[in-house]
């Protein structure tokens, strides 16, 4: 089994260097044979650690990663497969998983991923049984298992994050979300992309902050008019290009062979001000016919390396009313972070629903209450079929309907989201934090609503109770009891909180500071 990029992610002397290629929409021919080509010209140049493929990019059908991982590792090549929430249940996902340990790929990134896109005869069927969160626990939990069955050699997963958000709100979501990740088993991190060295420090700073060791990879890529107008335009999720990097790169590019040269030379810096920030490394994109690119990239940072506190400047493509956690002080200590300092007022509509909701599930939905145990003795006679069907169909359904647009999931998730329902609010279902692609604190998906985190944490910051996101992590939603009552589920322990839960019992443990 290859651990290349594992063994060279712990060696504190290399600078580590991924390179992400995508698979085309076909199984042979022309963009197979690139991807292919590249992958062996990196494993001859050996600068490479690994190769990370995309799983269904976009959410479009391309060609599995899996597969094409396959026949990379066969050539010598270590291999990051992308590993999304998207196209599979939780029992696909599984599966998926164990084929990946059978095939000996155990490097995963493991994803939410962008939302469905267009596939046969149309739009995908968006799945996302489990997040990225969970996704990590469930690798977590298959690598004992598979070390139970004799297989020594753990999954080695890694996550995503962005600290590219615009809001305080997302910005938050973003690194509580993280240090639920970390905390379920994440290994490494790698960044979305982004052209802010202020907002990459963040990252760094933050980790420290919140006592998190994990190496992270930054992104860099090789921007071209094309690639940096659709980023521009925010149709590649979590991505940030502001309007005068775009300006200056479709200027760039009025000659090729001068654009080409420029986009070169600012991968190079921006790896140089990434390594020179203490990033264990850069994950390179935008790297679609020739490995040569790469080459001349990692040949120019080894010459400007050392120069690199005089490009940070030319990284400087905030936001409109961008959130910084900290002052702009490369080596000092970072303090305490901004969030909460001017945070803009929440509604007082969601702060007399979130009072209203939270005060009622104190009271009802807590074992610890004194109350607890008469609720459960209510709750044991009320289990019954014609029971459970008067107290779901004249209370809880009416009531949850109106206040929450329940959906009838029968294991209630709000208590985890600020009382905001992710099963009917969010796209993707998140228990357990925002996902990468909210926009200036709106949604990916439906631009039109803010994001259900971005809510949340407005909610939670004005009662003072933001650490909420940090603390545990949330089990995935038990789908044997959709359509059930998930107030007696709660109350006869049979739902994701129930203490007889492995995984909510693994997800008790710890928070981070932030
Ligand atoms: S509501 Fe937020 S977490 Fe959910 S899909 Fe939209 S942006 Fe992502």
């Amino acid at each position: 089994m290859l651990r290349v990029f594992q063994s060279d992610l712990f060696e504190p002397r290399r600078f580590v260097v991924t390179l992400e290629l995508v698979p085309g929409r076909e199984a042979s021919g022309r963009a197979v044979d690139a991807v292919m080509g590249i992958a062996r010209d990196a494993f001859a140049d050996g600068r490479v650690s690994a190769v990370s493929i995309t799983d269904n990019p976009g959410g479009n059908p391309s060609l599995s990663p899996d597969v094409l991982g396959h026949e990379i590792f066969n050539i010598g090549m270590d291999v990051i497969v992308h590993f999304t929430c998207r196209d599979m249940n939780r029992v696909g996902m599984e599966s998926r998983a164990l084929q990946l340990a059978r095939m000996g790929m155990k490097n995963i990134l493991a994803l939410n991923g962008d939302y469905s896109g267009q596939g046969f005869g149309g739009q995908g069927a968006p799945v996302f049984d489990l997040d990225s969160v969970q996704l990590q626990i469930m690798l977590d939990f298959l690598s004992e298992r598979l070390a139970a069955a004799g297989d020594p050699d753990p999954f080695f997963a890694g996550c995503a994050v962005s600290p590219f958000k615009q809001t305080e709100a997302e910005c938050f979501a973003q690194y509580a979300k993280l240090c639920r990740k970390i905390r379920a088993g994440a290994k490494f991190v790698i960044t979305q992309l982004g052209y802010d060295a202020r907002k990459f420090y963040e990252l760094i700073q933050i980790q420290r902050y919140m006592g998190i060791e994990v190496p992270a990879l930054g992104s860099v890529y090789v921007l071209n008019p094309k690639s940096a107008g659709i980023m521009n335009s925010g149709r590649v999720p979590g991505t940030v290009v502001s309007d005068k990097l775009f300006q200056r790169v479709r200027h760039e590019w009025t000659d090729s062979k001068a654009g080409q040269a420029a986009a070169v030379e600012r991968a190079a810096r921006l790896a140089a001000v990434l390594k020179g920030l203490g990033y264990r490394g850069i994950h390179i994109g935008g790297i679609h016919r020739r490995f040569d690119t790469v080459g001349l990239i990692l040949d120019r940072l080894a010459q400007i390396q050392n120069d690199w506190l005089s490009f940070v400047s030319e990284f400087n493509f905030p936001q409109p009313d961008g959130f910084y956690a900290f002052a702009h002080e490369f080596g000092s200590e970072p303090g305490p972070p901004a969030f909460g300092r001017d945070t803009p007022p929440t509604h007082v509509r969601e702060i007399l629903l979130y009072a209203l909701l939270s005060k009622t599930h104190d009271a009802f939905f807590n074992h610890d209450h004194p109350l607890g145990p008469l609720f459960h003795r209510m709750a044991q006679r009320m289990d019954t079929n014609i029971g459970r069907q008067l107290l779901k169909e004249l209370v809880e359904d009416p009531a949850k309907q109106l206040l929450l647009h329940c959906q009838k999931c029968g294991d209630c998730g709000i208590q985890h989201v600020a009382f905001l329902c992710p099963e009917s609010q969010c796209p993707k279902h998140i228990r357990n934090g925002a996902c990468g692609g909210s926009r200036n604190g709106r949604c990916e998906v439906y631009p039109d609503r803010f994001c259900i985190w971005f809510r949340a944490y407005q909610r939670l910051h004005q009662a003072r109770r933001t650490k909420d996101m940090v603390k545990g992590c949330v089990p995935p939603r038990m789908w044997e009891l959709n359509q059930t009552s998930s107030w007696l589920n709660f109350h006869m322990q049979r739902d994701h909180q129930s203490s007889s839960n492995p995984i909510a019992l693994r997800c008790k443990a710890g928070e981070c500071k932030l």
